[in-house]
């Protein structure tokens, strides 16, 4: 059994992970802020363990991290907690920098401390995952290779700028002061608990609402998508097999358009829920106004984390999709 300090673990991603840990029978600190991305429903199943603690508050709260790590004995702290919408960086970045930014700087402090005065055997089996995005790595075109643990760093928002930076933070308290860090790459997450303001929902909610599926620009940007399973699972192995010092990309192979996705979606509720008109929700489909500075296209190369972690993808996309579609029918 190994005791878990996870952060943001009431948002889409986390839950799933805390979930995962709690079933499995490790002992999980949950710290959360609440913002409005959180919801207790996505973790009511294990809320009552006795393997399971939540704790409101902030990352970038020093003591209390610090408190939590002592009081907890903790083997594993793996940091999810986040600003994690793009557009929401782009109408007002402050709270990206204060989470993204400060928050990772406070967690790695605390964590140092903490670390520093371990016996010997639980230092060696102290990590410090810290989960972060292949947007950090900008934009591809058309043809360019998938991003790979070896691309360079080149964000373009202030969401991605905000995580580039605690990337980098992550990186500097491993090469500096040997914290035993490892940072996960990862691809657009799909499934289900995902905020309704994310892709995936939106076109899910809009197409059952009856209202107009927006769709950004020409619809024909590229992004590779994981089922948030897939993720928890590679997160897992990062843990159990990674290197320390070391960043781990992990992708969904499965690199779609957004008009693509918004058109399947649209096929997949016309046969399971059709519209009363019988009328295909194709028709609910409105290209609106781009986002600004909308990369292109995020593909990944899971290279690395098949070879060195054995991770793979049990499912196709199709399928997680339809399970994704179904849970939001529910
Ligand atoms: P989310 O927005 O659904 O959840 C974020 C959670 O963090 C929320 O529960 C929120 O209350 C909590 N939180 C925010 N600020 C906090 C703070 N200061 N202190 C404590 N808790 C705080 O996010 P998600 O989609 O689950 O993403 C989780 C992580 O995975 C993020 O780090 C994100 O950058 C990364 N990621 C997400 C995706 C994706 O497609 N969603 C892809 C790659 C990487």
């Amino acid at each position: 059994m190994k005791n878990f300090l996870i952060t943001g673990g009431l948002g889409f991603i986390g839950s799933c992970f805390v979930v995962n840990q709690v079933k499995k029978g490790n002992f999980v600190v949950n710290l959360d802020k609440i913002t409005y991305a959180a919801n207790q429903e996505n973790v009511a199943e294990i809320s009552g363990a006795k393997n399971y603690k939540f704790v409101q508050g902030d990352i970038c709260d020093f003591d209390l991290v610090y408190k939590i790590l002592n009081e907890n004995n903790i083997d594993f702290v793996v940091n999810f907690a986040a600003e994690s919408h793009v557009d929401n960086s782009i109408k007002n970045a402050d709270e990206f920098i204060k989470t993204n930014i400060n928050g990772v700087f406070s967690m790695l402090k605390a964590s140092l401390q903490y670390y520093q005065d371990l016996k010997a055997d639980k230092k060696n089996n102290f990590r410090f995952l810290h989960i972060s995005t292949d947007e950090v790595f900008g934009s591809l075109s058309e043809n360019d290779p998938a991003f790979n643990e070896n691309s360079q760093y080149q964000p373009n928002s202030p969401y991605s700028a905000s995580k580039a930076a605690s990337d980098h933070l992550v990186r500097a308290w491993f090469e500096t002061y040997k914290l035993p860090a490892i940072i996960t790459n990862c691809s657009n997450n799909f499934g289900p608990n995902q905020h309704k303001e994310k892709f995936i929902p939106t076109v899910i909610n809009s197409c059952l609402s009856g209202k107009e599926i927006p769709i950004y620009g020409n619809g024909k940007n590229i992004r590779d998508w994981i089922f948030v399973a897939d993720h928890c699972y590679g997160i897992e192995l990062a843990l159990e097999k990674g290197e320390v010092g070391e960043s781990y990309c992990l992708g969904g192979e499965s690199e779609m358009r957004n008009i693509e996705i918004a058109n399947l979606i649209c096929e997949i509720l016309d046969e399971k829920k059709p519209r009363n008109d019988k009328k295909s929700y194709k028709e609910q489909i409105k290209f609106v106004e781009d986002r600004k500075g909308h990369d292109y296209r995020y593909a990944i190369d899971n290279k690395k984390a098949r070879e060195k972690l054995g991770f793979n993808l049990t499912k196709s996309f199709k399928e997680r999709l339809e399970e994704t579609i179904l849970f939001y029918i529910k």
